[in-house]
This record gives structure tokens, C-alpha cells and sequence, in this order.
């Protein structure tokens, strides 16, 4: 229903764009006249110091904060025009989410948690592409298990699932590995990658860790609320480098 752009598009932008948050003496400029392209089909990873706004960047990307001025695109929406009930519609149909904390339904076994989102659209769920989807996870044999009987690596797996179930336009993704341990991080971020390259998805992860954003195909650096630097095709070196160059 909702393909991905395929006619050079990117994806998701921002044009010149300015968030303020708080006002008067306690006003941060997180975001200072950020302009950034995510491309469709590729994994991008933003990253930056504490605090130089890849949070507020994403919330911005996804509609989940309004900004103070420039453009949000998604497709060819653009963000800055709709009403709240139309930025709800936008992020349930065309936007998955992954969080640090996979926030599973306790109660739900791993098959209702990954298809909650569409039953709640009332949209029917395309079973070859959810099987698709739950192979590349290998969460075929979890599907019956509740998320306190799953590992934590198994569990952001879900959530993985969960994100990418409706087929998205995009995929943000924040510290998705943020607390998991090095081997469950790392098949997380072999399937966010395996979703770009061979499911035909785009993702956007926000990530401190340069091993995390080695699995990238392109890094974004930002640094008190603007574009320091990229860094194509990046190792967990050339981002390091990147970071160390921002003179921090
Ligand atoms: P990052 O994700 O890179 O750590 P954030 O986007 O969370 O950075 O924050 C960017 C800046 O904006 C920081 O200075 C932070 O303190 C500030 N900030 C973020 N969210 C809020 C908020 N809700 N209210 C006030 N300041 C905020
Ligand atoms: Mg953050």
C-alpha cells in the first residue's frame, strides 16, 4: 500500500531547520539550520556528542515535535502543514519505530506485540511479508512467547518486527542497541541493515557508538545542533576520527 519512493526521492528531509526548546533564558537551540537528505533504500546513521541533538532531530523526522521553522519532508509531505490528527495518521501508516527500550505489551505473545500496531489501524496484516519479516529475525520459533520469556536481544528483536511490519516508508531507529549486550546489538544491527539491502526498507538510527554506526551506509555527524560533518561508508575508525575532529 505504501511503496517505497523509487523515483530518486529521498525519503525523509529537513530543509533549513530550527528548534528551539524552552523559551527565554533556559532556551536551547537544539537544532540551528539543520538541512539533511536520508536517501530511500540506505541505512543512515546520525551521530554526535551528548546533547548535539539526534533526539530532537528524529522526534522532528518523525512529526513527534513541531519544529520553529524550515521543512520536514516524509515522501512528499510535508510535515509543517498538518494538523495533529494527520501527523497521528502519518506515523501509524508510513513511519516504524524503534526505541533503546522495546516496550513490549507484557500480557501479548510476540506475534500480537508485532502485528498490535496494524490490528489497532485496522489494517490487514500481509502475511507473506510478515513472514518475511519474522525469518530475517529468526523469531519464527518465539512467536508464541510473551516478552518476559524472551531474551533482551530476542525482545528488541520484536520490536524490530513491530517497526517493520507495515512495511514503512521509514524506520527510525534511537540507541536501538543502547542496552544491549555487544552480541545481541550486533544481530539487531545486522537485521536493520539486512532490511535495506535485501527487504527494500529505509532506516535512519540515531547512535552514539561507532561500532554501531560501522553497520551504516552513510553517518551524519551533528554537533551542537548542526551538520559537523558525514562520514560515507563508515568503520567504527573513520567515525571515531570524524568524532575527534569536532574538536570536543
Ligand atoms: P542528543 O539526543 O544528541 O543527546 P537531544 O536532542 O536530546 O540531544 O538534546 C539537544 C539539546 O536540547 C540538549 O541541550 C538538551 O538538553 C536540549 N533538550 C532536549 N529536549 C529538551 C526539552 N524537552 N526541554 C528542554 N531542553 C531540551
Ligand atoms: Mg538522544
Amino acid at each position: 500500500m505504501h511503496g517505497n519512493t523509487v523515483d530518486g526521492h529521498a525519503a525523509v528531509g529537513v530543509a533549513d531547520v530550527v528548534k528551539v526548546h524552552g523559551r527565554g533564558d533556559t532556551a536551547v537551540r537544539a537544532l540551528d539550520h539543520v538541512s539533511l537528505d536520508f536517501p530511500a533504500l540506505r541505512f543512515t546513521a546520525v551521530m554526535g556528542p551528548s546533547g548535539s541533538g539526534k533526539s530532537t532531530l528524529m522526534h522532528c523526522l518523525a512529526g513527534l515535535d513541531a519544529v520553529d521553522a524550515g521543512v520536514v519532508r516524509i515522501g512528499r509531505t510535508d510535515l509543517t502543514g498538518l494538523s495533529d490528527a494527520a501527523l497521528t495518521r502519518l506515523r501509524r501508516d508510513r513511519v516504524g519505530f524503534v526505541f533503546q527500550s522495546s516496550a513490549l505489551l507484557p500480557t501479548l505473545s510476540a506475534e500480537d506485540n508485532i502485528l498490535l500496531g496494524l490490528r489497532l489501524a485496522g489494517r490487514r496484516p500481509d502475511r507473506a511479508w510478515f513472514a518475511t519479516v519474522v525469518d530475517a529475525l529468526g523469531l519464527r520459533p518465539r512467536l508464541r512467547h510473551k516478552p518476559g520469556e524472551l531474551s533482551g536481544g530476542q525482545q528488541q528483536r520484536v520490536a524490530c518486527a513491530r517497526a517493520l511490519v507495515g512495511r514503512p516508508e521509514v524506520v527510525f531507529a534511537d540507541e536501538p542497541t543502547g542496552s544491549l549486550d555487544s552480541r545481541s546489538g550486533a544481530e539487531v544491527l545486522d537485521f536493520l541493515r539486512t532490511s535495506v539491502r535485501e527487504l527494500g526498507q529505509t532506516v535512519v538510527m540515531v547512535t552514539h557508538d561507532p561500532v554501531a554506526a560501522s553497520y551504516a551506509d552513510h553517518g551524519v555527524l551533528l554537533a551542537d545542533g548542526r551538520v559537523a560533518a558525514h562520514v560515507p561508508r563508515p568503520t567504527a575508525d573513520t567515525v571515531l576520527a570524524a568524532l575527534a575532529g569536532l574538536g570536543a
